[in-house]
């Protein structure tokens, strides 16, 4: 689909101000980003980089947020990490299941990725049979949902300055404040 047939249904202004302006520390509810694509867009679509793991996803996503905890940034070797959130069920692993490896650090979710070739792909809280969390860079195609926050701020790289997108921010995850450099 062309990117002008491409539609916000939630229109956000777009304000210019410092990241410790918009900072937020209360939960408040979040504007959440989707971008109409075509009902045969479903199911969506992704993979590792070496084509072991395939996997769909038969509902529309949910959420998705940019995370620039101290873990994503070791995980992805980037300055953050773009997740979406899947419907619980939605997700069906099509090849690639025994190449799947965790990390579960004590108190975070587990990390799936393929142990061939290392490309981060989910993450969960149970087992790789219904993952909830997925790498947003691990779809083929347009997802059709958009960032709607930045969590764990306070961690974020001194090397790349937080963007002036108008999106919220989060010194850490909303509605908890884990351990330092602790996140998702
Ligand atoms: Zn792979
Ligand atoms: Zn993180």
């Amino acid at each position: 689909m062309a990117a002008e047939d491409r539609t916000l249904a939630c229109t956000v202004v777009a304000v210019r101000v410092s990241v410790a302006s918009r900072l937020q520390i209360l939960p408040a509810p979040l504007k959440i980003w989707r971008v109409s694509i075509d009902g045969d867009a479903l199911p969506l679509s992704g993979g590792c980089n070496c084509e072991a793991v395939r996997f769909e996803v038969h509902a529309p996503l949910v959420v998705a947020h940019y995370c620039h905890c101290r873990r994503c940034q070791r995980r992805t070797g980037t300055a953050a990490s773009i997740n979406a959130r899947a419907v619980p069920g939605s997700v069906r692993i099509l090849r690639g299941r025994e190449q799947l490896r965790a990390w579960k650090p004590e108190d975070g979710r587990e990390k799936w990725f393929c142990g061939a070739c290392g490309s981060s792909l989910f993450s969960t809280t149970t087992d790789f049979g219904d993952p909830i969390g997925i790498r947003m860079g691990a779809f083929d195609a347009d997802p059709g949902i958009r960032p709607s926050a930045r969590f764990f701020v306070a961690c974020a790289a001194p090397w790349e300055p937080i963007p002036e997108d108008g999106l919220p921010c989060f010194a850490a995850k909303r509605r908890r404040v884990p351990a330092a450099g602790a996140g998702t």
